[in-house]
């Protein structure tokens, strides 16, 4: 028997013949453009020159740099397969394994490999005295762990020495990135400038100005901020670095409000007035600084003043920056020991001095940067203090809670009311 063929049957079967011939073919021609592709790399590579692209990580916004190139330097060749790898995971979770510890070092170090600085289509190698520096410091934080050092951090393998030409992943947490500003060469060496200065900016002031008068002034920093930033203090004195006996300790603070920037901008200013009016030989100033140590803490409040500055002047509400990082208020997060002497006045023989800081206070969050202050207080023996703030004109002294707590708003004036 014949089978006939019938008419729609010949259309189909010629159809799946021109399907298979044409995936033949496709798949002939994308080897051939892979093939052409291969040869032309090879052919003229500068074709193919890896570019800096933007760097789009969220765990690394905070860099100083805004470029990368990828592949990194983990082969990893693109964001979503660097953000989906086991490396860049582990850099956004160290901060909460090692409690807070090596702080953001260890993870810019990381965005440093993970994402390194591309300048020009080319890419630079973070530098290696960093990472041994670190890893030194913070070995201990991952003992306590029980965790390795990560090996993508190795500092032999993905780092460079400064010869080779590298950059320094933490130089923005020492202040270190800093775009200077030409001024006319005619002006006197004791030249004040009044402006507003970045983290960066106050830290190279002072340090500059710390080195411009160094027989009678020095910088140190009392601890970190809650993003890792130094609590740099500059410090005057005939013997910097050195208390003397029944030589009075005298400490301003500023900025402690981040969005409250007069504060810092004074002290700044004050810092750079003291060195060069002593240069002069300004009578009372020498008689100041020859006569009192004196320390200058700019800004306690760096990360809350970064954020500030940021909105801009014009657009700043009042609460923006003002807290820190962590979103604590500097200025309700030390003991109310005030309190407790009120309390203390009503019981027969009761000290109302060297009062202990009550076993309640340490249940709540108590901010690095508060610690840092209370270190400071216990290391040097002030005599007299005070904290600079802005935007309204009030002077507050110890005490000056309210002796009764039904009443808030109880008026007790200061010998020097009148003075308002
Ligand atoms: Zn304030």
């Amino acid at each position: 028997m014949r089978v006939l063929k019938t008419a729609s049957s010949l259309p189909v079967n010629k159809n799946r013949k021109m399907f298979i011939k044409c995936v033949i073919c496709y798949i002939v021609l994308e080897l051939f453009r892979a093939q052409m592709i291969e040869t032309i790399f090879h052919m003229f590579p500068f074709f193919f020159i890896a570019k800096c692209v933007d760097i789009s990580l969220s765990s690394c916004t905070d860099v100083t740099y805004t470029q990368t190139m990828y592949p990194n330097f983990l082969d990893q060749k693109s964001r979503e397969v660097i953000e989906y790898s086991s490396e860049y995971i582990l850099i956004s979770v160290l901060h909460n394994l090692l409690q807070g510890e090596c702080n953001p070092d260890l993870r810019l170090l990381g965005c440093s490999v993970l994402a390194p600085q591309c300048e020009k289509d080319k890419v630079i190698k973070p530098c290696r005295h960093v990472c041994e520096n670190l890893k030194k410091n913070c070995l201990s934080a991952f003992d306590a762990i029980d965790m390795a050092w990560p090996y993508f951090l190795d500092c032999d393998r993905f780092f460079a020495g400064e010869e080779e030409g590298c950059f320094d992943p933490l130089a923005k947490l020492r202040g270190e990135v800093v775009v200077e500003e030409d001024l006319p060469s005619d002006l006197p060496a004791t030249f004040i400038q009044f402006k507003h200065h970045s983290y960066s900016q106050m830290v190279s002031t002072l340090k500059k100005t710390a080195s411009r008068c160094s027989h009678i002034a020095t910088t140190y920093s009392i601890g970190r901020s809650f993003e890792g930033k130094d609590l740099f203090v500059i410090e005057f004195s005939t013997k910097p670095g050195h208390h003397e006996l029944l030589k009075p300790e005298f400490k301003y603070i500023g900025n402690m409000h981040g969005n409250e920037v007069v504060g810092k901008e004074l002290l700044i200013y004050l810092a750079q007035y003291l060195c060069s009016e002593y240069l002069l030989g300004n009578p009372r100033i020498q008689t100041l600084i020859n006569n009192t140590r004196i320390h200058l803490l700019p800004s306690l409040n760096p990360d809350g003043y970064e954020l500030a500055a940021e909105e801009g002047a014009g657009y700043n509400g009042w609460v923006i920056g003002r807290q820190t990082a962590q979103n604590l208020d500097l200025n309700r997060n030390f003991p109310d020991l005030t309190s407790e002497a009120y309390r203390r006045a009503g019981i027969r023989g009761a000290r109302l001095d060297h009062i202990p800081i009550p076993q309640s206070y340490w249940w709540g969050k108590v901010a690095p940067e508060t610690k840092a202050v209370m270190k400071w207080m216990r290391s040097i023996p002030f005599v007299l203090s005070a904290s600079l703030h802005g935007g309204e004109l009030v002077v507050t002294y110890p005490y000056d809670y309210s002796r009764h707590p039904m009443e808030e708003k109880e008026f007790s004036p200061t010998p020097d009311e009148k003075v308002r």
